[in-house]
């Protein structure tokens, strides 16, 4: 028999299960032996060899290994048959060098790809997903990993369904199970077995893996896991943290491309010019020619750049997520930096949600109450009624209508549990004397109709000696007009004039930054109460009284909203809350600057078409009353703006306007699983200066992106330039240096790549942010990275730096310097121009205006470079491999201190004169 025509009492006993106490530590155990984990079968990662040996297929490496080959044919060549045992040594040793370079290379890579892996996995883990499970008679949530066969499970609006699960008790459950049946319309699910065999889509007291619950909530027990469930039957991964490429990502592969072809254009050319000039075609000068042609190959391809890309957006997400902003996609913490609209919930993201109610309005009485918190020590006071005991209607339905409760840990702590709005009430009730679970033992719930953001209201129908009440709480300009009467002095007042008085009340407590909710009741027939529908049933509701609670603004909110608005970033608070409270917070914390600022309304935004609510979204700071349907349109005409736009949610509801959203943001804490399944970044403090956080982080990384970008650029462009002036100008022998020796040789130029250059570079990617990063305005996202001058900049910079290299490598030949002299201060200048470079390019702007020691690791990278490249110069192993020899002192000083004139130059001028092309 199948499990769902199977009664419910029978499966339990055949799962060994008590619905009330759950399983046992145990049975866990011993059921997951039995029916295994909650696990689809898993992608399976490359093995570390294969991730290895992915960086020999790289171009350059290939081009390399080609120069080996031609270095060992020249070394036999000059052995074997010149007879030139020694210049054969040395081309020996070239190939070895060369060898080494590439293993270092590729352990640089695969070491760079196991962090970004690691940090992405645990990204992941940090994203997996929990369930509400009962065991051992406590609730508690679990990764949905660690479910079982047996497991009872409560699932909540908003909460996937994790595994296969009969329902045994369902509250107005509805379940989407699009991704099965291809149905996208709600189902809604009972609990009676079904007698004969029938499809999935009806299987209605089923639950199945992968599904939302789209209403209402639903207890059930675990009958199938992992790959047994229907989802794993069809093998389907549901989520998974995106690793699709950036944008940058993708600019910068084409990038490398182009530059590809470029330098398969520069070594044909060498190679046809290094012939015509040798003028000659013997195998002695093709090796000649060719150790530069490889260099220029080499020289002129960022090899580094991908990889470090991909590592730098992958460490930036884990950074993030340690400031408690997970980030789901590489591509997220791009579009972040480009954030120009932050929209905001108001509740709990701007507030603290720790609320306590502090005044109500009940039967026509005014009553304070003192007290804080949640400890229900507070006394209510009156001017004007006699006693509390006139508001007891009011209390009794704020204390029903209510599902959360309030607890005595073992520290003698009040511990709550629900929202935070509920428990406001709950301790309210307390204060009251009113003890929701001792007014329970009389009477019963028979039915909730739950609270949804769009209606804005609950209710529930509590029957009480055969009679039945329906107490509805919610916002009270949405009560009011399901209402016929308000409760004042014991009697149904219809006038305008007592509404007029119930909807002052509710204005003066929202000016006071107070949160409202009013509560109404009406009497049902049987018939009613248990068939009606929630839209007949909330109708015709007496007004009991309202609240008005307090739920102070967290305080670093305003300074996060200053720091947001500097950086041209606008902040928008969208609220389910009323137009005033909405207003007063807004002001406190400076999303508004005054009183009249505007304030658009749900009702409003209903009203309009979409051209005219896109004429207002420029100009509206906040929104109030809205509901999650109205999000999607707001966004969509700030998105018409060109505003790259982060929204935020935590309901259900929220889901599909966080999928419109550049930068969907879900709340890590109070948000539902199927919202942070919709979002780009999950807050997972559920704070608003999260966002800040990682608006910042998002423009940090980027501008490193953007530093390490020019800096490898403009040694590439140097290093071109030094090579190809050699080959056009040097021609005639100078002083001992032959006519055909090449500016650098090709293991200079990989030094300077693979070492040299590559350690600072690298360190550039993990730069401090600069001190203007949050005054500038939010980047154009369709720009591209080298845009703004960045070319201009790299093509000059590059010129004179290459132009001094060559420079200073006819000086030195000049000065009656042996070849490998020569190309050694060509070398040394290259190294320690783009030293010097490096603390310039750092900086948007210039040097000046950064402190050189921000940067740690860049110190230590510029030390170990600087010395490293020094000691190939003077120890004559590397002498004899890399083709070095020692200089004079007064020369090092030289090719230490000359190339920083370049860099000084051009960004004093830039300073001085604010150059931008430069
Ligand atoms: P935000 O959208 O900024 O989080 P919010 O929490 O006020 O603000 P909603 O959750 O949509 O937004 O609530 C809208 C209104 O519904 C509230 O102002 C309140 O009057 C009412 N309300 C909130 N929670 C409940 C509840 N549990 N039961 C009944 N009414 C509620």
């Amino acid at each position: 028999m199948e499990v769902y025509q199977q009664e419910k009492t029978a499966l339990l006993k055949q799962l060994h299960v008590n619905p009330k106490k759950g399983l046992s530590a145990t049975q866990v155990t011993d059921h997951r032996e039995k029916w295994g984990e909650n696990k689809l079968p898993e992608k399976k990662e490359a093995p570390y060899w294969k991730v290895f040996l992915k960086n020999f297929k790289e171009p350059i490496v290939i081009v390399l290994m080609g120069a080996i080959v031609l270095s060992l044919l020249s070394a036999f060549y000059d052995i074997q048959v010149q007879g030139h045992v020694k210049s054969g040594r040395e081309s020996l040793y070239e190939a070895a060098a060369i060898f080494i370079l590439i293993v270092i290379n590729a352990f640089l890579g695969f070491w760079q790809e196991i962090s970004a892996r690691k940090s992405l996995n645990a990204l992941q883990e940090m994203n997996d997903r929990h369930t509400t499970v009962l065991r051992d008679s406590k609730w508690q949530s679990i990764p949905t990993t660690e479910m079982v066969v047996g497991d009872i499970v409560n699932n909540q609006v908003g909460d996937f369904v994790e595994a296969d699960i009969r329902w045994l008790d369902v509250n107005e459950l509805q379940v989407i199970e699009a991704h099965l049946t291809g149905e996208a319309d709600a189902i809604e699910k009972n609990t009676a077995p079904i007698p004969t065999e029938v499809e999935v889509g009806d299987q209605t007291n089923m639950g199945f893996s992968g599904s939302t619950v789209s209403n209402g909530q639903g207890l059930g027990v675990v009958v199938a896991v992992g790959s047994q469930t229907q989802l794993g039957d069809i093998a389907q991964m549901i989520q998974a943290v995106e690793t699709k490429p950036s944008p940058l990502q993708n600019t910068v592969k084409s990038l490398t491309k182009t530059l590809m072809l470029v330098s398969a254009a520069l070594v044909i050319f060498t190679f046809v010019a290094g012939i015509i000039k040798a003028g000659e075609f013997t195998f002695a000068s093709f090796a000649a020619i060719l150790s530069t042609s490889i260099a220029l190959a080499v020289a002129s391809i960022p090899d580094a750049l991908p990889a470090v890309l991909s590592i730098v957006l992958t460490i930036g997400a884990r950074k993030m997520a340690q400031n408690q902003g997970l980030i789901k996609s590489l591509n997220s913490v791009e579009t972040l930096g480009a954030t120009s609209y932050i929209c905001s919930d108001k509740t709990g993201t701007l507030t603290k949600n720790e609320m306590t109610v502090v005044k109500y309005y009940a039967n026509g009485f005014a009553y304070a109450v003192s007290g804080l918190g949640y400890n229900p020590s507070g006394q209510i006071s009156s001017e004007d009624a006699p006693s509390i005991s006139n508001s007891q209607d009011f209390l009794t339905g704020a204390v029903l209508c209510n599902e959360s409760s309030l607890q005595k840990n073992d520290h003698g702590d009040y511990e709550p549990l629900g929202t935070p709005t509920e428990v406001a009430l709950t301790v309210l009730g307390r204060k009251a004397g009113l003890v929701r679970e001792k007014l329970l033992q009389e009477s019963k719930i028979v039915r909730t109709l739950p609270f949804s953001s769009s209606r804005k209201m609950m209710s529930v129908i509590v029957k009480h000696n055969d009679k039945y009440t329906l107490f509805t709480k919610g916002a009270p300009d949405v009560l009011i007009k399901h209402s016929t009467g308000i409760l004042v002095a014991d009697q149904v007042e219809q006038s305008e004039q007592a509404r007029t008085t119930f909807l002052t009340t509710v204005d003066h407590y929202a000016d006071d930054a107070l949160r409202t909710l009013a509560v109404g009741q009406r009497t049902l027939s049987k018939e009613e109460a248990l068939h009606g529908t929630t839209e007949s049933l909330e109708q015709s509701l007496v007004l009991t009284g309202v609240a008005g609670i307090i739920d102070p603004p967290r305080e670093e909110v305003k300074t996060s909203v200053k720091t947001l608005h500097n950086a041209n970033i606008e902040v928008v608070m969208i609220t389910g809350d009323h137009e005033k409270t909405a207003r007063a917070i807004a002001l406190d914390l400076g999303i508004i600057a005054d009183k009249t600022a505007p304030v658009l309304k749900g009702i409003d935004i209903e009203k309009m078409n979409d051209d005219e609510l896109f004429d207002k979204v420029k100009v509206t700071d906040v929104y109030a009353r809205v509901s999650p349907e109205h999000k999607q349109r707001i966004i969509k005409q700030l998105q018409r703006y060109q505003q790259i736009t982060a929204m935020t949610g935590d309901g259900i509801n929220d889901a599909p306007a966080l999928r419109v959203a550049d930068i969907g943001v879900a709340m890590g804490i109070t948000g539902t699983e199927v919202t942070k399944d919709s979002a780009d970044l999950i807050l997972l403090d559920d704070k608003f200066t999260t966002i800040e956080r990682a608006v910042k982080g998002g423009r940090t990384i980027y501008g490193n992106i953007k530093n390490f970008m020019r800096h490898e650029l403009t040694t590439n462009v140097a290093e071109v330039l030094a090579i190809l002036l050699g080959l056009l100008f040097f021609n005639q022998t100078v002083g001992h240096v032959p006519g055909t020796t090449p500016t650098l040789t090709a293991l200079m130029v990989l030094w300077v790549n693979m070492v040299s250059d590559a350690i600072p570079s690298f360190s550039l990617a993990y730069d401090v942010p600069e001190d203007n990063i949050m005054t500038q305005k939010p980047r154009d996202p369709a720009e591209s990275v080298l845009a703004n001058h960045v070319w201009s900049r790299v093509l000059i910079r590059g010129f004179f730096m290459g132009l001094l290299v060559f420079l200073a490598f006819l000086w030195a030949a000049h000065q009656e310097m042996t070849s490998q002299q020569a190309q050694t201060v060509a070398f040394l200048a290259l190294v320690y121009g783009q030293l010097w470079h490096v603390f310039d390019a750092r900086s948007s702007r210039t040097l000046f205006e950064r402190n050189p020691f921000e940067n740690k690791y860049l110190v230590v990278a510029v030390l170990f470079a600087g010395i490293s490249s020094f000691l190939i110069t003077i120890i004559p192993f590397f002498q004899l491999v890399m083709g070095t020899a020692s200089l004079s002192w007064p020369v090092y000083l030289l090719v230490l201190l000359v190339p920083a004139v370049p860099t000084l130059i051009l960004s004093g001028l830039k300073e001085l004169f604010k150059i931008k092309i430069w």
